[in-house]
């Protein structure tokens, strides 16, 4: 057993070295992959980001992250680093170079490098870009499919334009690490007229007692997740109604069920808000047919 579990750790650090990242034109080993101190993501978080799900060496739902990236350059007046066929090309690399078969890429661009200013760098100023790859354990959703996760409530502190997906995610980290700390896994937030906004790191369910699904509209105060607008058609499939609007932090401890949305998650059931049970306190079954009907709308790159 001691010998499996030194083999395995061993096996691990042999990855981690051998891991390799894209940075501004180069494919680098993970360890001497660099971005100067003077890069904006530093100094302002002034950059964007995302995340795509990769599942049999393919990515999942590449075209909506892409348009969702575009959007977020646009909001925030950066340019493409590299032209969208390139970018196509640098994800397929760190996925091949990385022999990620399930896991997730990670795409990061900044403003640029520049000596520290608050207003926008020179236009000669290249944006910069990141992208990494990385495994993920096949079997860590479906545990999380079957057990379900707590989440907490907390105050969303946050600014006005949360549908841009920026790096800036300072208060996503206190609130998911204040639901850690009170041993739960994820944050929900709460807005100040008392309606659940989404997660830290997820879109936000709940499913009423007359079994309608339920989920805040995807306006400036929510991130327009790319599984939540797939997941839209893998619930009118299954001929459930769906409201989009506000749901209060009380509807929420009252439904039926609860689940939270994200690329890497896909659907998780949400069994504990604040340490109150959510129905029956296990994961429910529209959560479930839902992460179980979810690539069948998913497109595979
Ligand atoms: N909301 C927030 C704040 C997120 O960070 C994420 C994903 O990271 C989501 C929602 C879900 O978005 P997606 O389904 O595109 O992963």
């Amino acid at each position: 057993m001691r010998q499996g579990l030194e083999s395995a750790a061993g096996a691990f650090m042999k990855r981690a070295m051998t891991r390799i990242a894209y940075v501004n034109g180069r494919y680098l080993p993970r360890s001497a992959a660099n971005v100067s101190i003077d890069d904006r993501a530093s100094y302002f978080g002034d950059g964007v980001y995302e995340v795509c799900l990769v599942s049999g060496g393919r990515l999942i739902d590449e075209a909506r992250h892409m348009a969702r990236l575009g959007r977020s350059l646009e909001a925030t007046r950066i340019g493409w680093p590299v032209t969208r066929d390139a970018l196509a090309k640098i994800l397929r690399e760190i996925i091949d170079r990385n022999r990620v078969s399930h896991g997730i890429v990670y795409l990061q661009i900044s403003r640029g490098v520049a000596r520290r200013d608050h207003a926008f760098p020179p236009p000669d100023v290249a944006p910069s870009l990141v992208v990494t790859a990385r495994p993920l354990a096949k079997t860590r959703n479906a545990t999380l499919a079957a057990t379900g996760i707590a989440v907490i409530s907390v105050p969303d502190i946050r600014w006005g334009r949360v549908d841009i997906k920026t790096i800036s995610l300072l208060p996503n980290v206190l609130a998911k690490q204040a639901a850690i700390d009170e041993g739960a896994r994820d944050a929900w937030f709460v807005d100040r007229d008392g309606n659940v906004t989404e997660g830290a790191s997820a879109n936000a369910w709940i499913v009423t007692a007359a079994g309608t699904v339920v989920t805040r509209p995807a306006d400036h105060a929510i991130l327009r997740g790319v599984t939540r607008t797939v997941l839209f058609e893998a619930i009118k499939a299954l001929g459930l109604t769906v409201e989009e609007r506000p749901f209060a932090l009380a509807e929420a401890y009252a439904a039926r069920e609860a689940f939270a949305t994200s690329a890497t998650q896909i659907v998780v059931p949400v069994v504990r808000i604040d340490g109150r049970p959510i129905g029956d306190g296990k994961p429910g079954p529209v959560a479930t047919a839902l992460g179980r009907a979810f690539h069948q709308f998913a497109e595979q790159g």
